[in-house]
């Protein structure tokens, strides 16, 4: 037997390994099943080279666990290891690299550390963060030189033991001896949800079982003079070893995009719209496939999250810095061995791989959307109100995927139609062009609420924009800035013939000193600070008074609100115009009406009606006026 310890010149390290490492001890069961994933591709390479002729009909990885022994057991039947590898990889480089992850980050902080961990484990050592001993049985695919079984023990100090073996089948069997504090991996669902978690879709079929699965049999020995043990119940296969990512796009059907959608999301029981394949191998490797999901109108907090995998070992379902955010909402895998995922998140965003990488998602993306836009625009415009979220905001972040989107963006207008943005800009051209030369888009967030303001601007021929989804407020800002000459402006920001300055102006029945009476007496009625009282000319048909709010005060308004840029400005008061029709017959009568007191309760009852259209008309002045109306009525 061959005693040692693994590496004189440090420290111990395994006190630091089961005590820093909190959170994701989990991880120790991917490890140990990457290494014996790999073993096994590693012999399928020698097969395929035709530089290994031993049996390989069946090279699944077995799982076992034993609540009565307190052990977890990792089978493989790969390439295995001689003693010279055990020492060369197991004690020597494997616990380097395990010595340099602890040391490098020590200074971390746990959390840190932890969320590190979880992307970059610690290689096999991590199984002592979970065992108070561990013990490898190897032996080597190879038939010359050194073809010795070979058993490797440590329990968790940095002395080792080496001894021959003889055990007869080809692999590594890694046997954990489970800690008290790591109980909860000796219950089958808790290794179940881990392999699930880590190994859905591992390349090598894993099979699950528990002790009672294998059973002794009493009084009888295998070849290895081990005690013989049967299978009593049918153990579970439970990973997909081929994932649909890994198929070639030709070969599948939309029903085996859907089918897959549900393997990955078993409780999302909303099918996904559409999907784009991702296939690239240069100038990185990159495969995944991601699904664009039904938005749910509410914006509940998103369970359902991209996937990524390093060859198709789950790593994260974070992939914010590696995605771009835009796509961050969408659902599905991602596999790429490119992606450094041993750094920072800030290093992850400026690394240019992943930069190339998230370029490269966003142009297939775009891609797809295109392609859809162009085969058959009635099904694209069918599932737009679902999609546009996802276009919009990746218009408003991504600079590059404007230049692509403005092809197949839509605009919505109040009569349900949808246009590209060319489409639109002769669609409104040249009524709603101002004087200055501008265009003018105008829109309704609200088609109910705006409805009093909605149906004069169309009576004149004017086209409204419905731009009532959560990011079209941003939306309009970004459009403002992309496109020139075009500005944006809602259906109740002003009256309709101002709207779109037009050079020429309708004739006022009122003189300046007219206007100038009219504008005092009105004043006097309303509340002053809240409400800048503006007489203007418009159609006879228009009505009297109008509760409005320009463009620019409630966009401001908006932005303190969400704490942007303004927001030192503090809280902006309420501010709105009250724009009175000087050509509307009502108000001439007023205004001509001797008996001051009818005159001022004339004056306060349009006010009253221009606020109930917008809906500001609360509490006891709406009461009020109600109970008033009534009585009028009765009279
Ligand atoms: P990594 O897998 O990142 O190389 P590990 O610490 O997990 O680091 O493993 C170190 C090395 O030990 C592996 O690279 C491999 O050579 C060897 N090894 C570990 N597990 C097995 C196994 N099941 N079969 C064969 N070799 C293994």
């Amino acid at each position: 037997m061959q005693k040692g310890k693994i590496n004189v010149q440090t420290e111990n390290i395994f006190p630091i390994i089961k005590k820093f490492l909190y959170s994701d001890h989990e991880i120790f069961l991917r490890e140990l099943i990457s290494n014996a994933v790999d073993a096994t591709q590693k012999l399928k390479t020698l097969v395929s080279l035709d530089k290994y002729h031993g049996d390989v009909s069946d090279l699944t990885i077995q799982v076992v666990l034993d609540k009565k022994k307190k052990t977890l057991r990792v089978i493989d039947k790969g390439i295995g290891m001689t003693a010279e590898e055990v020492d060369k990889y197991i004690n020597q480089i494997a616990f380097s690299s395990a010595e340099e992850f602890v040391k490098k980050f020590k200074t971390k902080s746990e959390a840190e550390m932890n969320a590190l961990i979880g992307h970059f484990g610690l290689g096999f050592y991590s199984s002592f963060m979970v065992s108070d001993k561990v013990e490898i049985y190897s032996k080597t695919y190879k038939k010359s030189g050194d073809t010795k079984a070979v058993y490797w023990e440590c329990d968790g100090s940095p002395e080792y033991s080496m001894e021959e073996t003889d055990r007869k089948e080809r692999g590594t069997e890694v046997i954990l001896h489970l800690s008290d504090e790591s109980k909860e991996y000796l219950e089958e669902y808790r290794v179940l949800e881990l392999l699930k978690k880590y190994c859905k879709f591992l390349p090598v079929p894993i099979l699950f079982g528990t002790e009672k699965h294998w059973e002794k049999v009493e009084g009888e020995k295998d070849a290895d003079g081990k005690d013989k043990e049967i299978e009593t119940e049918l153990p579970r296969i439970i990973n997909n070893t081929n994932p649909l990512w890994k198929q070639k796009p030709v070969d599948l059907k939309d029903e085996d995009y859907k089918k897959f959608y549900r393997e990955l999301y078993p409780y999302n029981f909303e099918d996904p719209l559409f999907q784009v394949h991702l296939n690239v191998d240069y100038p990185f490797n990159l495969t995944g496939i991601l699904y664009f999901p039904k938005v749910k109108k509410s914006f509940e907090v998103q369970k359902d999250k991209i996937q990524l995998y390093c060859n198709q070992v789950f790593v994260t379902d974070s992939v914010e810095g590696i995605v771009p955010d835009f796509l961050t909402m969408l659902h599905g895998v991602l596999d790429s061995p490119d992606i450094p995922l041993n750094v920072s998140r800030s290093y992850l965003q400026s690394d240019p791989n992943v930069k190339k990488i998230s370029n490269h998602i966003t142009k297939k993306v775009a891609d797809k959307l295109e392609e859809l836009f162009k085969e058959n625009r009635a099904d694209f415009e069918a599932k737009w109100d679902d999609i546009k979220v996802f276009i919009q905001y990746g218009i408003i972040s991504e600079p590059n995927f404007f230049d692509r989107a403005k092809k197949f963006c839509l605009l919505k207008n109040s009569e349900g139609k949808y246009f590209t943005f060319d489409e639109y800009e002769k669609h409104v051209k040249p009524a709603q062009k101002d004087k200055d030369g501008n265009l003018i888009y105008i829109y309704s967030n609200n088609l109910t609420e705006q409805y009093n303001f909605l149906e004069p601007i169309k009576e004149r021929g004017y086209d409204v924009l419905l731009m009532d989804g959560i990011l079209d407020a941003h939306f309009i800002n970004a459009l403002e800035q992309k496109f020139e000459k075009t500005r944006f402006t809602r259906v109740d920001a002003d009256n309709v013939d101002k709207l779109i300055k037009k050079e020429e102006a309708i004739p006022s029945k009122l003189d300046d000193d007219q206007k100038n009476k009219l504008k005092e007496l009105i004043e006097k009625q309303v509340e002053k600070g809240k409400f800048t009282v503006v007489v203007e000319s418009m159609s006879e048909t228009g009505q009297p008074m109008m509760v409005m709010q320009p463009e620019f005060m409630r966009r401001m308004k908006d932005m303190s609100a969400l704490g942007g840029g303004m927001s030192y400005m503090g809280e902006l008061p309420e501010q709105y115009n009250l724009v009175v029709n000087s050509n509307n017959e009502v108000i001439n009568r007023i205004l001509k009406e001797d008996d001051e007191a009818k005159q001022a309760s004339g004056i306060k009852e349009l006010f009253n009606l221009a606020l109930l259209a917008q809906n500001m008309l609360k509490g006891k002045e709406l009461s009020d006026f109600i109970k008033r109306t009534t009585e009028m009525i009765g009279k």
